[in-house]
């Protein structure tokens, strides 16, 4: 399985970053050594002084296609949770700068975190926030996305063939931070907990 990640998919945390609008999805991957499940904790890093939270929607690719189309794109997902992009942001500055890949950045063991997942909803309405330590940090809908889910996947199909179980983040909204050891965060999509990460 691969994990697509878009950047700069909500204008206030573009803003926020100092970074433009962006006219197509920002695409980056992560491997599958960085996948971190069922409520396991974070092992801080040693090499980044400013790895930051990133909550965001995650949606479940359930069958395989290339070349989808925005209008067939919703039977390509199934499920959906809410989940953490670690980033490393002081490696990140130092890349962006240099005009080189964010890899090192962004898909480093256990960056991407992600809680239980249930079903989709036809309408594409979800709820969403990030709290630390009990207090919200971040929250918004889906529908502020700049580029929707099923955008998304018509876009990046054009690249890459998507497979069942792949998995789409889908950028996070204003609001990152730097994370401590001993942070809690826990994602909910409307009212449901769906996942719990505690900083090591
Ligand atoms: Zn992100």
């Amino acid at each position: 399985m691969k994990i697509i990640c878009v950047g700069r998919n909500y204008s206030e945390h573009a803003k926020e970053l100092n970074n433009e609008i962006p006219s197509e999805p920002v695409l980056f991957f992560k491997p599958e050594t960085a996948l971190l499940t069922g409520n396991k904790p974070f092992p801080c890093p040693s090499f980044s002084n400013d790895i930051h939270y990133e909550g965001e929607l995650v949606y479940r690719i359930c069958k395989s296609g290339k070349n989808v189309s925005k209008n067939e794109a919703p039977s390509f997902i199934d499920a959906i949770t809410i989940g953490i992009d670690f980033t490393a942001r002081d490696l990140q500055t130092h890349l962006k700068q240099k005009g080189l890949p964010w890899e090192r950045a962004k898909s480093f063991d256990n960056s991407a975190v992600i809680g239980d997942f249930i079903d989709i909803n036809a309408k594409d309405d979800y709820n969403f926030c990030l709290k630390k330590n009990e207090s919200t940090v971040q929250q918004s809908n889906s529908k502020e996305m700049i580029f929707d889910i099923f955008s998304v996947i018509e876009n990046v199909s054009k690249f890459v063939t998507l497979h069942k179980g792949d998995l789409i983040f889908t950028g996070t909204p204003a609001g990152v931070g730097k994370i401590n050891v001993d942070d809690i965060y826990e994602g909910y999509i409307e009212d449901q907990r769906l996942m719990y990460c505690k900083i090591e």
